[in-house]
Protein backbone atom coordinates (compact mmCIF):
# COMPACT_ATOMS: atom_id res chain seq x y z
CA UNK A 1 0.00 0.00 0.00
CA UNK A 2 1.44 3.62 -0.73
CA UNK A 3 0.11 7.06 -0.66
CA UNK A 4 1.24 10.38 -2.51
CA UNK A 5 1.46 13.51 -0.57
CA UNK A 6 -1.57 15.94 -2.11
CA UNK A 7 -0.80 18.39 0.74
CA UNK A 8 1.49 19.10 3.89
CA UNK A 9 0.51 21.81 6.57
CA UNK A 10 2.34 22.64 10.29
CA UNK A 11 0.29 22.79 12.08
CA UNK A 12 2.84 23.82 15.18
CA UNK A 13 6.65 24.52 15.19
CA UNK A 14 6.56 20.17 16.46
CA UNK A 15 4.24 18.81 14.01
CA UNK A 16 3.43 18.48 10.51
CA UNK A 17 0.28 17.42 8.50
CA UNK A 18 0.51 14.79 5.56
CA UNK A 19 -2.00 14.20 3.41
CA UNK A 20 -2.00 11.33 1.50
CA UNK A 21 -3.79 9.90 -1.57
CA UNK A 22 -3.69 8.04 -4.66
CA UNK A 23 -4.61 5.37 -6.26
CA UNK A 24 -1.80 3.71 -4.09
CA UNK A 25 -4.40 4.13 -1.38
CA UNK A 26 -7.51 1.33 -2.78
CA UNK A 27 -8.02 -1.56 -0.92
CA UNK A 28 -6.98 0.06 2.18
CA UNK A 29 -8.95 -1.60 5.14
CA UNK A 30 -9.44 0.34 8.08
CA UNK A 31 -9.37 -1.35 11.93
CA UNK A 32 -12.16 -0.12 13.83
CA UNK A 33 -10.05 1.54 16.57
CA UNK A 34 -10.03 4.77 16.88
CA UNK A 35 -6.04 4.96 16.90
CA UNK A 36 -5.51 2.94 14.45
CA UNK A 37 -1.69 2.82 12.92
CA UNK A 38 0.63 2.10 9.79
CA UNK A 39 4.34 0.99 9.84
CA UNK A 40 5.64 3.08 7.36
CA UNK A 41 8.80 2.99 5.13
CA UNK A 42 11.22 5.61 4.67
CA UNK A 43 13.71 5.23 1.56
CA UNK A 44 17.33 6.08 2.45
CA UNK A 45 18.50 8.91 -0.10
CA UNK A 46 20.79 7.58 -2.87
CA UNK A 47 19.01 3.73 -2.91
CA UNK A 48 18.46 1.60 -5.89
CA UNK A 49 14.62 1.73 -5.83
CA UNK A 50 11.52 3.64 -5.81
CA UNK A 51 7.77 3.68 -4.22
CA UNK A 52 6.40 1.31 -4.57
CA UNK A 53 8.51 -1.51 -4.04
CA UNK A 54 8.31 -5.29 -3.63
CA UNK A 55 9.90 -6.46 -0.50
CA UNK A 56 11.94 -9.30 -1.99
CA UNK A 57 13.90 -6.24 -4.10
CA UNK A 58 14.60 -4.66 -0.27
CA UNK A 59 15.07 -7.96 1.67
CA UNK A 60 18.68 -8.37 0.88
CA UNK A 61 20.42 -4.86 0.39
CA UNK A 62 23.04 -3.64 2.41
CA UNK A 63 21.50 -2.10 6.19
CA UNK A 64 22.27 1.42 4.95
CA UNK A 65 19.81 1.06 2.06
CA UNK A 66 16.85 -0.68 3.23
CA UNK A 67 13.41 1.05 4.28
CA UNK A 68 13.49 2.48 7.68
CA UNK A 69 10.21 1.35 9.33
CA UNK A 70 8.36 4.00 11.77
CA UNK A 71 4.78 3.73 12.94
CA UNK A 72 2.49 6.82 12.63
CA UNK A 73 -1.42 7.08 13.91
CA UNK A 74 -3.86 6.92 11.21
CA UNK A 75 -5.05 11.09 12.41
CA UNK A 76 -7.95 10.49 9.78
CA UNK A 77 -9.21 8.49 7.08
CA UNK A 78 -11.60 10.27 4.18
CA UNK A 79 -13.47 7.59 3.02
CA UNK A 80 -15.15 9.76 0.42
CA UNK A 81 -12.36 11.55 -0.80
CA UNK A 82 -10.35 8.44 -0.68
CA UNK A 83 -6.83 10.74 1.88
CA UNK A 84 -5.51 9.36 4.96
CA UNK A 85 -4.04 11.86 7.20
CA UNK A 86 -0.94 11.40 9.52
CA UNK A 87 0.55 14.29 11.92
CA UNK A 88 4.98 13.84 12.45
CA UNK A 89 6.80 15.23 15.05
CA UNK A 90 9.78 17.33 13.89
CA UNK A 91 12.32 17.00 16.21
CA UNK A 92 15.03 18.89 14.93
CA UNK A 93 16.84 17.95 11.54
CA UNK A 94 17.10 13.83 12.77
CA UNK A 95 14.72 11.03 12.31
CA UNK A 96 14.21 9.25 9.32
CA UNK A 97 10.53 10.08 9.47
CA UNK A 98 10.82 13.67 11.12
CA UNK A 99 13.05 14.55 8.27
CA UNK A 100 10.68 13.13 5.68
CA UNK A 101 7.77 14.72 6.68
CA UNK A 102 9.43 18.57 7.24
CA UNK A 103 10.76 18.24 3.03
CA UNK A 104 7.85 16.35 1.93
CA UNK A 105 6.21 17.67 -1.68
CA UNK A 106 3.25 16.98 -3.14
CA UNK A 107 3.93 14.32 -5.28
CA UNK A 108 6.00 12.45 -3.01
CA UNK A 109 5.01 8.55 -2.15
CA UNK A 110 5.26 6.59 1.02
CA UNK A 111 4.86 3.42 1.74
CA UNK A 112 3.32 1.45 4.43
CA UNK A 113 1.70 -1.95 6.07
CA UNK A 114 -1.62 -1.65 7.91
CA UNK A 115 -3.32 0.46 9.43
CA UNK A 116 -3.50 -2.41 12.52
CA UNK A 117 -4.00 -2.15 15.90
CA UNK A 118 -6.32 0.52 17.67
CA UNK A 119 -7.51 1.54 21.06
CA UNK A 120 -11.08 3.01 21.37
CA UNK A 121 -12.76 4.63 24.20
CA UNK A 122 -14.45 2.13 26.42
CA UNK A 123 -18.19 3.03 25.06
CA UNK A 124 -18.97 2.06 28.85
CA UNK A 125 -16.52 4.00 30.61
CA UNK A 126 -17.92 7.16 33.18
CA UNK A 127 -15.16 9.04 32.21
CA UNK A 128 -11.61 9.33 29.62
CA UNK A 129 -8.06 10.24 30.78
CA UNK A 130 -5.62 10.44 27.63
CA UNK A 131 -2.34 11.09 28.28
CA UNK A 132 0.63 11.62 25.87
CA UNK A 133 3.34 14.33 24.40
CA UNK A 134 3.24 15.33 21.11
CA UNK A 135 3.65 11.65 19.12
CA UNK A 136 0.18 10.65 20.90
CA UNK A 137 -1.61 14.00 19.56
CA UNK A 138 -2.89 12.31 16.48
CA UNK A 139 -4.49 9.75 18.80
CA UNK A 140 -5.41 11.83 20.93
CA UNK A 141 -7.25 14.14 18.90
CA UNK A 142 -8.90 10.69 16.82
CA UNK A 143 -9.85 9.40 20.29
CA UNK A 144 -11.33 12.51 22.03
CA UNK A 145 -13.50 12.19 18.94
CA UNK A 146 -15.22 8.45 19.66
CA UNK A 147 -15.58 9.88 23.46
CA UNK A 148 -19.58 9.25 23.89
CA UNK A 149 -21.23 12.91 24.18
CA UNK A 150 -21.30 14.71 26.82
CA UNK A 151 -18.93 12.31 29.41
CA UNK A 152 -16.01 13.51 30.73
CA UNK A 153 -12.62 13.60 29.18
CA UNK A 154 -9.81 15.01 30.49
CA UNK A 155 -6.07 15.18 28.55
CA UNK A 156 -2.65 15.78 30.00
CA UNK A 157 -0.65 16.84 27.11
CA UNK A 158 3.31 17.70 27.01
CA UNK A 159 4.58 20.00 24.16
CA UNK A 160 7.21 22.32 24.19
CA UNK A 161 5.53 25.81 24.56
CA UNK A 162 1.92 27.72 24.29
CA UNK A 163 2.86 27.77 20.48
CA UNK A 164 2.76 23.46 20.39
CA UNK A 165 -0.54 24.03 21.75
CA UNK A 166 -3.24 22.78 18.96
CA UNK A 167 -7.14 23.11 19.18
CA UNK A 168 -8.89 19.96 20.29
CA UNK A 169 -12.93 18.74 19.94
CA UNK A 170 -14.72 16.09 21.33
CA UNK A 171 -18.30 15.47 21.74
CA UNK A 172 -16.66 14.65 25.32
CA UNK A 173 -17.10 17.63 28.13
CA UNK A 174 -13.24 18.36 27.38
CA UNK A 175 -10.76 19.52 29.42
CA UNK A 176 -7.18 19.90 28.78
CA UNK A 177 -4.13 20.65 30.50
CA UNK A 178 -0.99 21.41 28.86
CA UNK A 179 2.33 21.28 30.24
CA UNK A 180 5.65 22.82 28.53
CA UNK A 181 8.89 21.29 28.41
CA UNK A 182 10.06 25.00 27.73
CA UNK A 183 11.37 26.62 31.46
CA UNK A 184 10.41 23.00 33.17
CA UNK A 185 12.99 22.54 36.55
CA UNK A 186 13.55 18.88 36.83
CA UNK A 187 13.44 15.81 34.43
CA UNK A 188 11.47 16.09 31.35
CA UNK A 189 10.08 12.42 32.03
CA UNK A 190 8.37 13.56 35.22
CA UNK A 191 6.74 16.52 33.46
CA UNK A 192 3.19 14.49 32.61
CA UNK A 193 3.41 12.01 35.70
CA UNK A 194 3.30 15.16 38.18
CA UNK A 195 0.99 16.91 35.78
CA UNK A 196 -1.75 13.36 36.08
CA UNK A 197 -0.59 13.13 40.01
CA UNK A 198 -2.32 16.72 40.22
CA UNK A 199 -5.68 15.88 38.97
CA UNK A 200 -9.02 15.52 40.71
CA UNK A 201 -9.66 11.53 40.36
CA UNK A 202 -11.80 11.43 37.19
CA UNK A 203 -15.83 9.83 38.01
CA UNK A 204 -16.92 6.19 38.06
CA UNK A 205 -15.15 3.39 35.54
CA UNK A 206 -11.96 5.17 34.37
CA UNK A 207 -11.12 4.53 30.43
CA UNK A 208 -7.14 5.46 30.07
CA UNK A 209 -4.22 6.00 27.76
CA UNK A 210 -0.80 7.38 27.98
CA UNK A 211 0.99 6.86 24.70
CA UNK A 212 4.16 8.68 24.23
CA UNK A 213 7.88 8.98 25.48
CA UNK A 214 8.93 5.99 27.63
CA UNK A 215 10.03 6.69 30.67
CA UNK A 216 6.67 9.03 30.89
CA UNK A 217 4.34 6.96 29.42
CA UNK A 218 5.97 4.15 32.34
CA UNK A 219 5.55 6.78 34.96
CA UNK A 220 2.24 7.65 34.36
CA UNK A 221 1.25 4.71 34.77
CA UNK A 222 2.79 3.49 37.81
CA UNK A 223 0.83 5.98 39.26
CA UNK A 224 -2.96 5.66 37.73
CA UNK A 225 -2.30 1.91 38.85
CA UNK A 226 -0.93 2.47 41.87
CA UNK A 227 -3.48 4.83 43.42
CA UNK A 228 -6.38 2.70 41.74
CA UNK A 229 -7.48 5.69 39.43
CA UNK A 230 -7.89 3.47 36.52
CA UNK A 231 -8.36 -0.47 36.28
CA UNK A 232 -5.70 -2.53 34.04
CA UNK A 233 -7.85 -3.64 31.69
CA UNK A 234 -9.11 0.19 31.15
CA UNK A 235 -5.80 1.47 30.58
CA UNK A 236 -3.92 1.57 27.56
CA UNK A 237 0.38 1.95 27.90
CA UNK A 238 2.27 2.40 24.40
CA UNK A 239 6.10 4.15 25.11
CA UNK A 240 6.00 5.24 21.10
CA UNK A 241 9.35 6.30 21.31
CA UNK A 242 12.48 6.35 23.90
CA UNK A 243 14.81 9.82 24.63
CA UNK A 244 18.14 9.07 23.18
CA UNK A 245 17.36 6.26 21.25
CA UNK A 246 16.16 5.89 17.46
CA UNK A 247 13.77 3.52 16.98
CA UNK A 248 15.87 1.21 15.55
CA UNK A 249 17.84 0.86 19.02
CA UNK A 250 14.32 1.45 20.58
CA UNK A 251 12.43 -1.53 19.38
CA UNK A 252 15.62 -3.59 20.05
CA UNK A 253 15.24 -3.26 23.94
CA UNK A 254 11.35 -2.53 23.75
CA UNK A 255 10.10 -6.20 24.29
CA UNK A 256 12.20 -6.45 27.60
CA UNK A 257 11.13 -2.72 28.93
CA UNK A 258 7.87 -3.93 28.35
CA UNK A 259 8.14 -7.22 30.92
CA UNK A 260 9.95 -4.57 33.34
CA UNK A 261 7.02 -2.41 32.77
CA UNK A 262 4.11 -5.05 33.65
CA UNK A 263 6.18 -5.59 36.97
CA UNK A 264 6.05 -2.46 38.13
CA UNK A 265 2.72 -2.94 39.61
CA UNK A 266 2.32 -6.28 40.91
CA UNK A 267 -1.26 -7.94 40.37
CA UNK A 268 -3.10 -7.84 43.72
C1 LIG B 1 1.73 2.77 17.58
C2 LIG B 1 2.58 4.03 17.39
C3 LIG B 1 1.99 5.17 16.85
C4 LIG B 1 2.76 6.34 16.67
N1 LIG B 1 2.16 7.43 16.13
C5 LIG B 1 2.89 8.56 15.91
C6 LIG B 1 2.30 9.70 15.27
O1 LIG B 1 1.13 9.69 14.87
N2 LIG B 1 3.09 10.80 15.11
C7 LIG B 1 4.41 10.84 15.50
O2 LIG B 1 5.08 11.85 15.31
N3 LIG B 1 4.98 9.77 16.10
C8 LIG B 1 4.26 8.64 16.30
N4 LIG B 1 4.86 7.54 16.87
C9 LIG B 1 6.23 7.67 17.32
C10 LIG B 1 7.23 7.51 16.17
O3 LIG B 1 7.06 6.25 15.51
C11 LIG B 1 8.67 7.59 16.78
O4 LIG B 1 8.81 8.79 17.48
C12 LIG B 1 9.78 7.44 15.79
O5 LIG B 1 10.96 7.15 16.51
C13 LIG B 1 10.06 8.69 14.97
O6 LIG B 1 10.99 8.35 13.98
P1 LIG B 1 12.10 9.32 13.39
O7 LIG B 1 12.69 8.58 12.24
O8 LIG B 1 11.54 10.68 13.16
O9 LIG B 1 13.18 9.45 14.55
P2 LIG B 1 14.24 8.32 15.00
O10 LIG B 1 15.23 8.08 13.90
O11 LIG B 1 13.53 7.12 15.52
O12 LIG B 1 14.98 9.04 16.22
C14 LIG B 1 15.97 10.07 16.06
C15 LIG B 1 16.11 10.81 17.38
O13 LIG B 1 14.92 11.55 17.63
C16 LIG B 1 14.37 11.22 18.91
N5 LIG B 1 12.90 11.23 18.81
C17 LIG B 1 12.10 10.28 18.23
N6 LIG B 1 10.80 10.64 18.34
C18 LIG B 1 10.79 11.83 19.02
C19 LIG B 1 9.76 12.70 19.46
N7 LIG B 1 8.47 12.44 19.24
N8 LIG B 1 10.13 13.84 20.11
C20 LIG B 1 11.43 14.12 20.35
N9 LIG B 1 12.46 13.32 19.96
C21 LIG B 1 12.13 12.20 19.30
C22 LIG B 1 14.92 9.81 19.21
O14 LIG B 1 14.95 9.56 20.61
C23 LIG B 1 16.30 9.88 18.58
O15 LIG B 1 17.20 10.50 19.47
C24 LIG B 1 4.12 6.36 17.05
C25 LIG B 1 4.72 5.20 17.56
C26 LIG B 1 3.96 4.04 17.73
C27 LIG B 1 4.62 2.80 18.28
Amino acid sequence: MHGEVVSTERLTPQLIRVVLGGPGLDGIGLPEGADAYVNAFFVPEGAPYDVPFEDDVVRDLPREQRPYPRRYTVRRWDAEQRQLTLDFVVHGDVGRAGRWAQHAQPGDRLQFRGPAGGWTPDPDADSYLLVGDESALPAVGACLEAVPAGRPVVAVLEVEDAAGELDLASPGDLTVHWVHRAGAAGPLEDLLPVAVAALNPLPGVVSAFAHGEAAATRAVRRHLLEQGLVARDRLSCSPYWRRGHDDEEWRSVKAAWTREVEADVPLS
